[in-house]
């Protein structure tokens, strides 16, 4: 079981944030994100644009934003349960909170921020009938760790940078490589398209153009993968692991089931501190809503450092806050 100060589901850019604010005021965070990354949005959907409104930087990187974050909150040592998504919030009776991920991790904290975006991504799942059944027994719609694909046969599908990067990256780790796309060009990024080509060219990896997953078979574990050619003709591949990427989607999911008040997918919010309509339960950043409400990165980190001061009373409430600039208190790692 973990045991925090503040728990922090999410970790985008405003989570990330804050981590810092707390940090500030010497609360410890833990931070869980259903995606095997950090970064929420941007690591996920445009690592590579370049963002123009962060203040101090007339122009950066998505991706070098997450870094330079991770950066700025290593003196207050954070954290992660990542790949994990947060289903259950109970509260306790000293007032403090019980989380439960979806694989059963358990997180005790005495705040809970929620800095969930859009929402947890999930898996966009193609129609392909028995492929829940093999859900965790050789079906999985990400990598969370690709050492686990060493030495397998995999059979990877989708047309997008996911699909491409993992064929690539899983080129030198796995034994026998198979993407299958519907159509014969990529959606993904042109380099990473060639990079592909080049490994089928090479005879590195087995590439199935204008075909689809058709089916999946096997005995209790997934072990040959039926796919369709453009004459509708179904050929096999024998398989120990199917890497099904046909993107992410949004969903609120678990958290509109927590009591707290909801407006359009987004949580309500008091703009004093950005606290929810339940005591010690604040929300940040893109999940929340109130009059006027920008979804920008900027925002998000204002809302976060509005929260810190107000979690502190629950951390520590025997203590006076006083406020003090970075300038003159520097940052006192711990
Ligand atoms: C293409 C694009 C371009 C953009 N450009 C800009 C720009 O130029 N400037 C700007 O300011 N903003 C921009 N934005 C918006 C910006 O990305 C968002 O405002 C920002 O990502 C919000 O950060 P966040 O930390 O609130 O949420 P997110 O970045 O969405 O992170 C939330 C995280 O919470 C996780 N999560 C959700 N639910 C759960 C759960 N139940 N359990 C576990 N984890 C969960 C998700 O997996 C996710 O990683 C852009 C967005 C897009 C899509």
């Amino acid at each position: 079981m973990i045991n925090t100060d503040i728990c922090i589901i999410g970790a985008g850019p405003v989570g990330l944030f804050a981590v810092f604010e707390a940090g500030l005021l010497k609360m410890r965070c833990h931070l869980i994100d259903a995606l095997p990354q950090i970064g929420g949005q941007l690591s996920e959907i445009y690592p590579h644009k370049p963002i123009y409104d962060i203040p101090g930087y007339p122009t950066v990187k998505a991706q070098e934003l997450i870094d330079n974050q991770l950066k700025q909150i290593e003196p207050f040592h954070p954290t992660f349960t990542l790949g994990e998504r947060v289903e259950t919030l109970n509260k306790l009776e000293d007032g403090s909170f019980e989380l439960i991920s979806n694989e059963g991790t358990v997180i005790r904290s005495k705040v809970i921020v929620i800095a969930a975006g859009l929402g947890s991504f999930e898996p966009r799942k193609p129609a392909v009938q028995g492929l829940e059944d093999f859900e965790g027994k050789g079906v999985s719609y990400m990598v969370k760790n690709p050492e686990s694909f060493r030495d397998q046969r995999v059979v990877l599908a989708g047309g997008g940078d996911s699909a491409l990067d993992w064929t690539i990256f899983l080129a030198d780790i796995a034994k026998e490589v198979t993407l299958i796309h519907r159509s014969d060009s990529f959606r993904g990024a042109p380099d990473s398209a060639q990079k592909v080509f080049n490994l089928a060219n090479e005879g590195r990896i087995r590439l199935l153009l204008q075909s689809n997953l058709s089916s999946v078979h096997g005995n209790g574990r997934i072990s040959k993968i039926g796919v369709t050619d453009k004459s509708k003709v179904e050929s096999f591949i024998e398989a120990d692991s199917l890497i099904p990427l046909f993107g992410l989607s949004p969903k609120l999911g678990p958290i509109a089931d927590w009591g707290l008040n909801i407006d359009k997918s987004a949580i309500e919010v008091d703009t004093f501190d950005y606290s929810t309509n339940v005591d010690g339960i604040f929300a940040i950043g893109d999940i929340n809503t109130y009059p006027g409400k920008l979804k920008l990165i900027l925002c998000g980190y204002h809302e976060a450092a509005l929260m810190a001061q107000s979690a502190f009373k629950y951390v520590f409430p025997d203590q006076k806050l006083s406020f003090k600039y970075t300038t003159v208190n520097g940052i006192n790692e711990f």
